[in-house]
């Protein structure tokens, strides 16, 4: 069974999706931090992010796995041929390099083909950008989180601070969410957008607990909780 959690960055898609997952004994599935490592590796490898041949052959060969804590279903550690990205992939760097990377279609292509792999092999909530539209469109449940870009980019400051990744600013952060927002949602390759069948849950006035509880009420209708 899959949840499937799309939305804007900094809706809360990835830490209720964790939460989630934990509460339902479901694995679970960052995809954002799948496409962030092939931004990273691109990087590291001095590769020109206007070469999408270049990007789709590094989506095609980077090895791409996660490391979990013992009992915990979500995974902690993200790796990209053997090497720990886990907080590499969260830089200010990255988050301004990695919506040109995931628009390119043969990275997309890989990365999909890799998602649907990893989904078919049990219950996963999985969040990203299109996971109910083309990744997993025959998902049982169908999220599409949202939040205001003010709250988006609040809970972003305090998240890289936690993190001790950037010093970007509030109203830094916050051109960056609108200018990502921008860049995924009008893209040509599938762009960020509500399934049909997806159900809306706005974060923007609610606890994270309370958006747990949502999810996880939206699963138990399902029968899947
Ligand atoms: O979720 P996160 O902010 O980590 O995602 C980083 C970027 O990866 C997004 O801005 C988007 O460009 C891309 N992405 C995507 N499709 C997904 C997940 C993420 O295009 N399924």
């Amino acid at each position: 069974m899959i949840i499937a959690i799309d939305g804007p960055s900094g809706a809360g898609k990835s830490s209720v999706s964790r939460a989630v997952a934990s509460r339902l004994g479901f694995s679970c599935l960052d995809t954002g931090a799948m496409y962030r490592s092939i931004a990273w590796k691109a990087l590291q490898e001095g590769v020109d992010l206007s070469d999408d041949e270049a990007l789709g052959r590094i989506a095609c060969t980077c090895k791409i796995s996660f490391g979990h804590e013992p009992g915990d279903p979500a995974p902690r550690y993200v790796y990209v041929d053997g090497e720990d990205v886990t907080t590499l992939i969260r830089t200010a760097q990255i988050d301004q390099s990695v919506s040109r990377v995931s628009s390119v279609p043969q990275v997309r292509k890989a990365l999909v083909a890799q998602q649907q792999r990893i989904g078919s092999e049990g219950n996963y909530v999985v969040d990203g950008r299109d996971i109910g539209t083309v990744v997993f469109p025959e998902a049982e449940l169908k999220i599409f989180m949202t939040a205001s870009p003010e709250v988006r980019a609040k809970r972003r400051v305090g998240q890289n601070k936690r993190r001790g990744v950037s010093n970007l600013n509030y109203e830094e952060v916050l051109a960056d969410i609108i200018a990502r927002d921008e860049q995924d949602a009008n893209r040509a390759e599938s762009p960020l957008r509500a399934a049909e069948d997806a159900v809306l849950v706005d974060t923007s006035d609610i606890t994270f607990d309370q958006s747990v509880e949502r999810v996880c009420d939206l699963a138990s209708l399902r029968g899947m909780a």
